[in-house]
């Protein structure tokens, strides 16, 4: 599948940070993780810290899929309101996965502060807001049910968000749990740090055939390697709906840019907090450390790369116009423009664990709008999970909900 196109900043400002061996020769490993994204490092850091041995493996280099497209804001907003998803799944599953979303962004800032990498991690606050004077009422539900359960938000009215922005909304909600990262960065960082501590990571392998066995599961590289491992991880995104039967996904095109470095960030408060909107077509911004604007959404309802991909000129100059809609004293220039595939799922929650269909392997789809912090609830869960240990968060995300 192509996952992304144009020219996403994060390869282009980071280079090519690492490269592994190809697979060359057969093996057996305890546990494989399929896919070496930011899905796939948070795994297998996982797994080495609890002392499982592990092996990754990918067929391109690591962190190209959809990792090194990813604007990476975490949020533990999933593209469900807590309302929404409350009326979809209960009270208790709703409360839970707001909850634990929110306390994934703390677990990925103690592990990004531990690696010896830069991983461009950034704690900042993220801001909600709505665009017509209707959204109010939702964004107030939304601000009441949040609060009930501990998480720590304000209300802004519209004189509030005039005096902190250059820009006016009927109301706005402001996070005070939110976070950026450099995810190509982030990966790298992570996979080279278990390296050291025993992971082997294998790129440029692809995997063609998966034969779940007795006690087991046995893999077939393009190269006719043979792998055989107790437990595999599907790490591979949103390619992974070629292994499945049962589709769990919508599979859309996103786009997102990056701006040439700013020196003025006027009207943007709250130390240029993320910011995303209430409205369709998407839209959402943030900042990087180098001085830059990003911004994504304007998403269209297919995948078809081609179709895709014509889109990127005109997508980029629309997002170009939004922002200067909201921030008419900056001025701004497009340097870097790209698409990406995303998946959405029914009620904005990632699917993660185990299928009967597939014995001895387990599934980390970190599917939505906030991919990256499922990743890491995904990677807590299996560890668990093929530790023998109930994982509380695993009720929330499993098949066939
Ligand atoms: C434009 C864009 C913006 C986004 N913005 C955000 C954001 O702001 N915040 C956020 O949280 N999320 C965001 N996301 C989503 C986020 O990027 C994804 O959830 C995340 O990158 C998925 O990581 P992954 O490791 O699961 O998948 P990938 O990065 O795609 O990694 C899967 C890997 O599996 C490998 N693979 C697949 N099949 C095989 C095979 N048969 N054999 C060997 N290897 C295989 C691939 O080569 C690939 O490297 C965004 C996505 C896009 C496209």
């Amino acid at each position: 599948m192509d996952l992304t196109s144009g020219h996403p900043y994060w390869p282009v400002k980071d280079g090519l940070i690492q490269t592994y061996p190809k697979l060359d020769a057969d093996m057996n490993c305890r546990v494989v993780v399929l896919g070496g994204g930011i899905t796939g490092a948070l795994v297998a850091h996982h797994l080495i810290d609890a002392g499982i041995e592990t092996i990754v493996l990918d067929k391109r280099d690591v962190a190209s899929g959809s990792t090194s497209a990813s604007t990476s804001l975490l949020q533990y907003e999933i593209d469900t309101t807590l309302a929404d998803l409350t009326d979809k799944r209960g009270t208790d599953v709703a409360n839970r996965a707001y909850v634990a979303s929110r306390d994934a962004i703390d677990k990925l800032a103690r592990i990004a502060k531990h690696l010896p990498d830069q991983t461009g991690f950034e704690k900042k606050k993220s801001l909600y807001l709505a665009v017509k004077k209707r959204h109010r009422k939702v964004l107030r539900k939304e601000w009441e049910m949040r609060r009930a359960i501990g998480i720590e938000v304000d209300w802004l009215d519209e004189s509030d968000v005039a005096e902190r922005f250059a820009f006016r909304r009927p109301a706005a909600l402001l996070s005070h749990d939110a976070a950026q990262v450099d995810a190509y960065a982030f990966t790298h960082a992570l996979l080279r740090d278990a390296s050291r501590r025993g992971l082997r990571v294998f790129d440029r392998t692809e995997v063609t055939t998966i034969a779940p066995t007795d006690d087991g599961v046995t893999l077939k590289t393009a190269d006719g390697c043979v792998v055989r491992t107790d437990h595999l991880v599907f790490a591979t995104g949103y390619e992974t709906e070629a292994f499945l039967e049962h589709k769990v996904a919508r599979l859309i095109s996103t786009y997102a840019v990056a701006s040439e470095p700013l020196t003025c960030l006027a009207g943007w408060g709250e130390d240029a907090c993320l910011i995303w909107e209430h409205s369709r077509p998407y839209l959402y911004l943030r900042t990087t450390v180098d001085g830059r604007v990003i911004m994504g959404g304007e998403d269209e309802d297919f995948r078809n790369p081609v179709r895709r991909d014509r889109l990127i000129g005109k997508k980029a100059e629309r997002l170009a116009s939004r922002f200067r809609e909201l921030f008419p004293d900056i001025a701004i220039e497009i340097a870097f423009a790209w698409a990406g595939t995303f998946g959405e799922t029914e009620d904005g929650l990632a699917y993660i664990g185990e299928q009967e269909d597939w014995p001895s392997c387990h599934f980390a789809l970190g599917y939505g709008g906030n991919g990256i912090t499922f990743s890491l609830l995904g990677a807590e869960i299996i560890r668990d999970t093929i530790l023998g240990k109930v994982n509380e968060n695993a009720e929330l995300f499993r098949f066939g909900r």
